[in-house]
């Protein structure tokens, strides 16, 4: 397997085309953003910790029956995953209140939800990412009625899964984002990274953030807390 051309560079990773078109060939990336990019930094071993994290966790949600992009991983910052047309429609699944939605409406921080809360956004940096609702989406074709309950469903099925398999871990799942695509056969997978640059991450007994918003928040020893998460889902240390 071949790489080949730079298809794509965001914040958190660089897209390759392969000599397959059916692949693209991820390379996770040590650069660090918040605030739409505002804020920035570069951790070394960053890439590989959220390559690994991503990974495990795409093969684990497979094995829960959650179809996904991801196929395998090649070495320490890079994995190979399906070529998709990711559509422009960021989902976010909160347990607990915080981040975005206390700024936005005000509602108090750490409140736990009666029930999972799932959001929209339009995948659009200039924009700032804003938040829309269904109609906005099939209004607007960023993605169809079908894909919007398939999509619904799936990330409150990967919420369910990932939220009992982090509690085993002394873990709560806050909050993440997800994100989809259209293969080739047109159908609908799950996709882009799941990581602690995604997710929000809370220690079960001490309520410790180990997530991003260390980065966010400068609270310190970002990378350490990455490491903490790969460590309780592998046993392993990096
Ligand atoms: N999130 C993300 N990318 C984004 C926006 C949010 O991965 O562009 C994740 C974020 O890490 C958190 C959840 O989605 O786990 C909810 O984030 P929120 O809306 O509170 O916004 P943020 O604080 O990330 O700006």
């Amino acid at each position: 397997m071949e790489q080949r051309e730079l298809a794509y560079e965001g914040k958190a990773k660089k897209m390759f085309a392969t000599d397959d078109p059916a692949t693209m060939l991820v390379e996770y990336k040590n650069s660090l953003t918040a605030f739409n990019a505002q804020k920035k930094d570069s951790l070394e071993g960053k890439g590989e910790l959220n390559n690994r994290i991503s990974a495990r966790l795409f093969t684990f949600l497979a094995e829960e029956g959650i179809p996904n992009h991801f196929i395998k991983i090649l070495d320490d910052t890079h994995q190979l995953v399906r070529r998709v047309r990711i559509l422009p429609v960021e989902v976010v699944v909160r347990n607990i209140t915080t981040g975005t939605l206390c700024k936005r409406l005000g509602v108090p921080e750490g409140v736990t939800l009666e029930r999972p809360l799932v959001e929209f956004y339009l995948k659009d940096d200039e924009l700032g990412d804003p938040l829309i609702t269904e109609d906005h989406a099939t209004l607007f074709g960023w993605a169809n009625e079908e894909q919007i309950a398939k999509i619904k469903h799936i990330a409150t099925s990967v919420n369910a899964i990932l939220g009992r398999f982090f509690d085993k871990k002394g873990i709560i799942l806050v909050d993440f984002k997800l994100e989809f695509g259209i293969d080739s056969a047109g159908d609908l997978l799950l996709a882009d990274e799941i990581s602690p640059d995604t997710c929000r991450f809370w220690d079960k007994e001490t309520k410790k953030k180990l997530d991003k918003d260390r980065f966010r928040k400068d609270l310190g020893d970002v990378l350490g807390a990455y490491r903490e998460i790969w460590s309780r889902i592998s046993g392993e240390g990096i």
